[in-house]
């Protein structure tokens, strides 16, 4: 067996997926597990993903969570270590981006690393250090309303320096421009002055591949997905390699499980159900009163299931959503749905269900969970940013392909692309 040569750590699950589905596409064989897996792991694969929710939890527990994380990718052999996190740089005054890049150089003996969050398809650029969303500074985008980690400042330098005590400083544009020499004498530069983490420019997609031979021998790398793109190619990878999306054979027959009420989500459900597909609509007050809705979601679905794709969906427009939440308390009805669609996924896949699209990313860990998948073979794109996945589960014999799309992704068709990819 060939050992990976990338090691991961994501501080979320989507935000893994994410990367994984770069890495995949350029060229690499990827599997992401589900925090650090505690059984046997021999998986052929270039690249590991581990999937924390590390993202807003005490700075103590990122660090030993990651720390955990890198000890079991340095067993697995790898040769570069990757800390992935929001290309929103989303982290609070304490952390976690600077404490977890801290303990990982410390961990890793690493004197030099490189903060670079720029992801230009999503409108994520990095110039003179200043994380733009869109045309606005990050200070002005949205995320300074963002619920749990409010951005007050699009000054990466000065954001990252307040998180740790090692020197930041920063890989400008003007280096990047000129490549990737350019830049390993911007390194130099800054590492001569005593800087120890650089936060790197970056405008498009274009410089991001254009600098990737500039990281190929830092033994960590801090950053969003973007410079995944540059990375494969290190290894002696690129995106030609198409086996490395290559799944197992799909089986079984197929469902989607929808809990994201998203405006691409209830698009896509709506599009779905006019297109004459078959649909079991859930409702958050009913299973309020104990009704059993998860059997008869089941009961419905049994008849229907060869001639499938069925759809058991909460997806609602917001006034129902509301209606809902005013009712029942916004996180008892979002626990509420989740747990019993989490049953329903788990309900399809022992009735034979092996192709399983799951809308709503905490409605997917809720069904990840249920399914008890500890780790997902990463194939195929369907859209942006929406892999199809292989996975076991003990409730899957035969193993389970797995599509799990965050609220906002896919066009209108998505349900239908999805299986199509497949077919
Ligand atoms: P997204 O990726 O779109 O944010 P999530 O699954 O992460 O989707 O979140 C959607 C949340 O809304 C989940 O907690 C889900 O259980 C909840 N939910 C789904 N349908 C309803 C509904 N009809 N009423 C109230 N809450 C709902």
């Amino acid at each position: 067996m060939n050992k990976p040569v990338l090691g991961c750590i994501a501080d979320d699950f989507t935000g893994a997926t994410d990367l994984a589905n770069h890495l995949v596409r350029g060229g690499m064989r990827v599997v992401q597990t589900v925090g650090v897996p505690d059984s046997a792991f021999e998986e052929e694969a270039d690249a590991i993903v581990v999937a924390l929710k590390s993202r807003t939890i005490a700075p103590a527990q990122a660090v030993a969570q990651s720390l955990h994380a890198l000890a079991w990718l340095r067993e697995r052999g790898v040769a570069q270590v990757y800390f992935k996190y929001c290309s929103t740089f989303d982290s609070t005054p304490a952390g976690n981006i600077g404490p977890v890049t801290d303990a990982l150089m410390t961990a890793l003996g690493c004197g030099f690393t490189i903060a670079c969050p720029a992801f230009p398809d999503n409108g994520r650029t990095v110039f003179q250090g200043h994380l733009f969303v869109g045309d606005a500074l990050l200070h002005e985008s949205g995320m300074r309303h963002h619920p749990l980690t409010p951005m007050s400042d699009a000054n990466l330098v000065r954001v990252l320096q307040a998180q740790t005590t090692r020197r930041v400083g920063l890989i400008d544009h003007a280096s990047v421009a000129r490549g990737a020499q350019a830049v390993r004498d911007r390194i130099a530069q800054l590492r001569a002055q005593g800087v120890e983490i650089a936060v790197v420019d970056a405008t498009s997609n274009a410089e991001l591949v254009a600098m990737g031979p500039a990281w190929a021998d830092l033994p960590l790398l801090t950053a969003g997905s973007g410079i995944a793109m540059g990375l494969p190619r290190n290894f002696g990878m690129h995106e030609r390699s198409a086996a490395a999306a290559q799944l197992p054979a799909a089986q079984g027959s197929r469902a989607i499980v929808s809990g994201s009420c998203s405006v691409a989500t209830n698009g896509q459900v709506r599009s779905f159900l006019d297109a004459g597909g078959a649909g079991f609509a859930v409702d958050p007050l009913q299973l309020a009163n104990g009704v059993d809705v998860v059997t008869q979601a089941l009961d419905w679905a049994r008849p229907r299931l060869a001639q499938g794709p069925v759809l058991v969906y909460a997806t609602a427009e917001p006034a129902a959503v509301k209606a809902a939440q005013q009712k029942l308390g916004v996180d008892a009805a979002g626990a509420l749905v989740e747990q019993a669609l989490a049953a329903v996924a788990r309900g399809l896949v022992r009735e034979g269900v092996g192709q399983l699209v799951v809308a709503g990313g905490e409605t997917s860990g809720a069904c990840v969970q249920a399914l008890r998948i500890d780790r997902l073979r990463i194939g195929p794109q369907i859209a942006p940013g929406v892999p199809w996945c292989h996975a076991s589960s003990p409730f899957a014999p035969r193993g389970l392909h797995l599509a799990l799309k965050s609220g906002n992704f896919g066009g209108s068709a998505f349900f239908h692309e999805a299986f199509e990819c497949l077919a």
